[in-house]
């Protein structure tokens, strides 16, 4: 058995309850990460003991040092487990990466996964993090979105050096399109849209890109005053027979008759996304752009709009795009289920927006963990709830409390039993010091889910806590000690109070649960025995929680 790791656990132990580690917690922790020691569980008893007697008695400053000795951090911090592989021609104290939303949707896993990788590589490599909405589209922008980005990157722990608004910077736009006119790389084309589509299929020039100097200058003129929305739109002088369809005359600039949400009427001519993209990130020395692969076609583009500008372009990696099978994250879509009542809202349980994984309870670190574990390549893969969930999972175990939810109660009666007023039974098994919870027992009165009756009657089962019996409606009392290997099931009695638990596919179910979950306050996290992990959402009038995950 190796004592290195019942000293680790015996210190972060010791480091979380006050310089005093408990033999059970440190057992506990050592099966979860070595499972196949169960078997040992004897041998090891009397070497945990030992160490946790040693650290206990040692001061904090000693189990401080120790716990630097062996390399551990106290804080699962994320950013230092696990280290991204090198960016090229990154030096450090100069690398400036970015995250880019347009402030149209709530953030969901995908945008989140953008995020943080760019900002773990810009703290890689000491550099800068800058968020920057592209709220060129006033149509699309919101005020609701551009919180709701904020305070789900806050939510993560993502910090940023600098936020930017792409709208802030409209008149420089003006400058580069005017200048990219004069020098003949972009023209002001009147053709309809449809025209448009049209020519870039059959890859054809317009008469508009004939333009002399002064009618572009002029039809430009028009455009920031008389023109009406989409009469005319500036496009760039590429070549309408490029292979990439991105690059055959694409429109930079158009007319958008809308109150943006921030600088409301000011300007009605937008830069279109990839004029913006490309000209903030040189304008704002982007070195890095790691972003999702859907965005491969537009480089080319992107590279193009700047050499034209004499600009220096970012190094640009891709990569995969990102989201849960099944799970939609098109803003489009999520708006219209939510119109058509077939989602709550943008933090329905069924999405992956943060908002929604919030609301169930996730931990911002399980998610983060969860993100960098799926890596910066290119290649698709397929990631489900399961990963997720898993990865929540061994972040959340140890802070929630158990309790117990009866679902489709069943009354039973319990003959012969020893006289009982009440049971004490921990808050969590491995954390035997942060207490007990009460609850108070009358034996005519035991509630048990329905399931649980159907699948165990006629046999002998455990009720956590309380005691053995050999199952009906009038159950016979068996014996008080724990038997191996006999099932256990959680039980209510009297006092219960009613609970709704908003599950994970929109669906509620009802149930009942002990009393002293009255004690519980608005987001606290636990988890319901034999069921799974739930945040309370409501207190009033009844609980609500939201299920987490099993
Ligand atoms: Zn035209």
């Amino acid at each position: 058995m190796d004592k290195k790791i019942i000293l680790k656990y015996a210190l972060l132990n010791a480091a979380q309850y006050d310089g005093k580690a408990n033999v059970q917690a440190v057992l506990g922790k050592i099966l979860r990460e070595k499972p196949e020691l169960k078997k040992k569980i004897k041998d090891m008893i009397p070497d945990i003991q030992k160490i946790v007697k040693d650290v206990n008695s040692w001061s904090k400053e000693k189990q401080k040092s120790e716990i630097k000795k062996i390399g551990i951090s106290l804080e699962r911090k994320v950013e230092e487990r696990r280290e991204l592989p090198d960016l090229p021609n990154a030096k450090m104290g100069k690398v400036i990466t970015a995250f880019p939303p347009e402030p149209s949707k709530y953030p969901h896993i995908g945008h989140a996964k953008a995020a943080l990788i760019n900002y773990l590589y810009a703290k890689k490599y000491k550099g800068k993090f800058i968020v920057r909405f592209e709220d060129t589209n006033p149509e699309l922008s919101k005020k609701e979105f551009y919180y709701a980005l904020i305070n789900g990157l806050k939510w993560l722990g993502i910090k940023w050096d600098k936020l930017d608004y792409v709208s802030d910077h409209i008149e420089k736009y003006y400058k580069s399109t005017e200048r990219l006119i004069k020098e003949n790389k972009a023209y002001v084309c009147v053709c309809k849209q449809n025209e448009i589509k049209k020519n870039r299929r059959l890859m054809e020039e317009c008469k508009c890109r004939k333009n002399s100097l002064n009618e572009n200058l002029e039809l430009w003129t028009k455009m920031l005053t008389a023109f009406k929305e989409g009469e005319a739109s500036v496009r760039i002088k590429i070549s309408m027979e490029h292979k990439n369809a991105a690059m055959r005359d694409p429109t930079i600039m158009r007319i958008i008759d809308y109150p943006h949400p921030r600088i409301k009427k000011k300007y009605r001519v937008w830069p279109m996304y990839d004029f913006a993209t490309a000209l903030m990130d040189s304008w704002g020395g982007i070195t890095h752009r790691i972003r999702s692969k859907e965005f491969e076609m537009r480089t080319e583009l992107q590279q193009f709009i700047q050499k034209s500008l004499g600009l220096k372009s970012p190094y640009i990696t891709e990569i995969a795009r990102f989201n849960l099978k099944g799970v939609t994250s098109s803003g489009r879509q999520i708006r219209e289920m939510i119109k058509n009542k077939e989602l709550f809202g943008w933090d329905d349980p069924r999405l992956t927006t943060l908002i929604a994984l919030k609301r169930r309870g996730f931990n911002p670190e399980g998610i983060k963990e969860f993100l960098v574990s799926t890596g910066v390549s290119k290649s698709e893969a397929t990631l489900t709830w399961d990963v997720l969930e898993s990865f929540n999972r061994s972040v959340i175990d140890p802070k929630c409390n158990r309790y117990f939810c009866v679902f489709n109660p069943v009354k039973i009666k319990i003959k012969d039993s020893p006289k009982v007023n009440k049971v004490r039974i921990h808050l969590h098994p491995d954390f035997p010091r942060r207490g007990y919870r009460e609850i108070p027992v009358n034996i005519n009165k035991i509630f048990i889910s329905k399931d649980d009756f159907k699948k165990f009657k006629g046999k002998k089962v455990r009720l956590i806590g309380l005691f053995n019996v050999k199952l009906d409606k009038k159950a016979e009392f068996i014996s008080k000690e724990i038997v191996m290997k006999m099932p256990k099931i959680q039980w209510v009695s009297e006092k219960n109070i009613p609970v709704s638990i908003v599950m994970n596919d929109g669906s509620i179910k009802k149930g009942i649960t002990e009393s002293e979950t009255k004690k519980l306050k608005v987001n606290d996290r636990i988890q319901f025995v034999r069921f799974g992990f739930c945040r309370l959402d409501k207190v009033k009038p009844d609980l609500v929680f939201y299920f987490t995950h099993k």
